[in-house]
């Protein structure tokens, strides 16, 4: 029994071709990752990838191909990042990236590091044919204290996305996010004045 629900649970939270995450569990991922930076202020980045003239992969050397190629990202993707982060097929050709905190001036080496990972890795196709293929990378930061929404974050990466393709492909572009003009030390005294607070009779 206990086989039969771990079998379940794969399957409503794995994309079938490439082992990841799927969009299911991303969106529930993504769900909570908003839920903390909203709770502690945490810094978290999210990460949309796109693969880079794909439909040639497949035009060329046929959907199995393309398949493979999937797989390889895939691979590459679960290779570069750490335990707690996400990683999701987000739909046909795009990945998606949940990286929990990870503070603004990592964001960028991070994110070139995955890059870098996929495009030097060379992806068998055919008898003597091996490719590497590139990925567009599109990222943004969730404000800090405040709830934002899923959508919101995740439009915010697209356009992110949008600009790196535009720009010429195979490359990153990050929305930094916003320098707060709350410091750290007024941060700390909001929560100091809440523990005299708690301390009054
Ligand atoms: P760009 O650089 O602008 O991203 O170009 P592109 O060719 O990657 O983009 P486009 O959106 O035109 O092509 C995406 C292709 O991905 C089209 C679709 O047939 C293919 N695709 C989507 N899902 C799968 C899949 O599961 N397997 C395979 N082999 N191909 C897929
Ligand atoms: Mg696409
Ligand atoms: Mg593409």
């Amino acid at each position: 029994m206990q086989a039969l629900v771990d079998a379940l649970c794969t399957l409503s939270s794995r994309d079938a071709l490439t082992g990841l995450a799927n969009r299911r569990h991303f969106e529930a991922a993504l769900a909570a990752e908003i839920d903390r930076v909203a709770r502690a202020g945490e810094a978290a980045l999210l990460l949309l990838l796109d693969i880079d003239h794909f439909k040639k992969v497949n035009d060329t050397y046929g959907h199995p191909a393309g398949d493979a190629v999937l797989r390889a990202v895939a691979g590459s993707l679960a290779d570069c990042v750490r335990p707690m982060d996400t990683v999701a097929r987000f739909g046909g050709e795009e990945f998606a990236v949940i990286l929990p905190n990870c503070e603004p001036a990592f964001g960028h080496t991070v994110a070139e590091r995955i890059r870098a990972g996929i495009h030097t890795r060379s992806v068998p196709v055919a008898p003597g044919v091996a490719l590497q293929v590139t990925v567009s990378i599109g990222g943004a930061f969730a404000p800090k204290w405040v709830r934002t929404s899923a959508a919101l974050w995740i439009e915010r990466a697209d356009q992110q996305l949008y600009r790196a393709k535009a720009a010429g492909r195979n490359r990153t572009h990050l929305e930094m996010p916003p320098v707060t003009s709350v410091s750290a030390e007024e941060k700390g005294l909001l929560f100091a004045a809440s523990a005299f607070q708690d301390l009054d009779p």
